[in-house]
């Protein structure tokens, strides 16, 4: 049965693009896509698109609390599922819990996250432990992500990952080292993975974003800042990432994912797509 699904799945959707109708009607009609750290920041804003263009949505987020509230305010097309990423159990949990309920995974965006501690800033001082912690989240985390979804993705040969790096990943001294090296770490892992998978039907590509005032950004600022405002640190944040007047805002990941995706991407894998308006271009970080 979800073989038929499938298949008129992607009928509808080819039938769509022939007559040019995807954009209006949804570009991930009949897709199923679990969306981890999507209760917050970016994977909420990507959730959002996501279900705009007509796809089913499940929020895989640590955050019970928020994750529920969140999933319920995106409507009938999203839920929630509880999974720490650091956790490799959870994360087959979740996938498997999609699996049971629609009988595919089209989309895995592995984008849950944390900055680490800002403090202290030094290598020479640098926490081993506290760095673990941030590479169980932000490296392991997406490696769980990638290999489970493969799992379900291979069989049928069909299916797009995408992880979230950050321009962080390109340039040192925007984050912390923990947080700058687990950021590195995804576009290699995305190439690695892409060169097996992409013979056998399932892409996967990376975005990096410039900064954007989310709760994570904007707590890793303000420590810089005591006593400011969450609008006027987000204020710096947008400073930090602007050209010619405007910043980079959730809805550009968004937008960027629901490319990668989507069907129009059939044919790119093992990319990494920076979103930073042209920052890492010409921007020279000197502290
Ligand atoms: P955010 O704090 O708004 O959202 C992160 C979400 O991840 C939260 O809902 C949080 O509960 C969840 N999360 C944290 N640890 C988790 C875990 N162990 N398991 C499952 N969920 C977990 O932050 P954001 O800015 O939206 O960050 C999303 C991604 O974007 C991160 O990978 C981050 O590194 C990346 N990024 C952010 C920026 C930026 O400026 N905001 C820029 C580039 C890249």
């Amino acid at each position: 049965l979800s073989k038929i699904v499938r298949l008129n799945a992607s009928k509808f959707n080819l039938t769509l693009s022939f007559f040019g109708l995807a954009s209006l009607i949804g570009r991930l009609v009949g897709k199923v896509a679990l969306i981890t750290g999507g209760a917050s920041g970016l994977g909420k804003a990507t959730a959002h698109e996501f279900i705009q263009n007509g796809a089913q949505v499940i929020i895989a987020d640590i955050d019970s609390e928020l994750g529920p509230q969140v999933a319920q305010s995106l409507g009938p097309s999203a839920y929630f599922v509880p999974c720490d990423v650091a956790d490799e159990a959870q994360v087959a949990d979740a996938v498997d819990a999609v699996v049971t309920r629609h009988g595919k995974l089209d989309i895995m965006y592995n984008n849950a996250g944390v900055t680490g501690p800002v403090y202290p800033p030094s290598i020479s001082d640098l926490d081993l432990d506290k760095f673990d912690e941030v590479m169980r989240i932000n490296v392991r985390g997406v490696v769980a992500g990638i290999k489970h979804a493969a799992r379900v993705m291979l069989p049928i040969a069909s299916g797009s990952i995408l992880c979230t790096s950050s321009i962080s990943g390109i340039m040192a001294g925007l984050g912390p080292h923990p947080y700058t090296i687990s950021k590195f770490a995804i576009p290699g892992l995305v190439k690695s993975a892409a060169a097996e998978l992409c013979r056998h039907g399932v892409r996967i590509n990376c975005i990096s974003p410039a900064p954007i005032p989310t709760p994570m950004s904007v707590s890793q600022i303000a420590q810089f800042y005591p006593g400011l405002t969450r609008e006027q640190v987000a204020g710096i944040i947008n400073r930090l990432g602007e050209l010619k007047g405007a910043h980079c805002e959730d809805a550009d990941v968004a937008k960027a994912a629901l490319y990668l995706a989507s069907d129009e991407a059939k044919y790119v894998t093992g990319h990494n797509l920076v979103v930073d308006g042209g920052f890492t271009c010409f921007k020279n970080l000197s502290f």
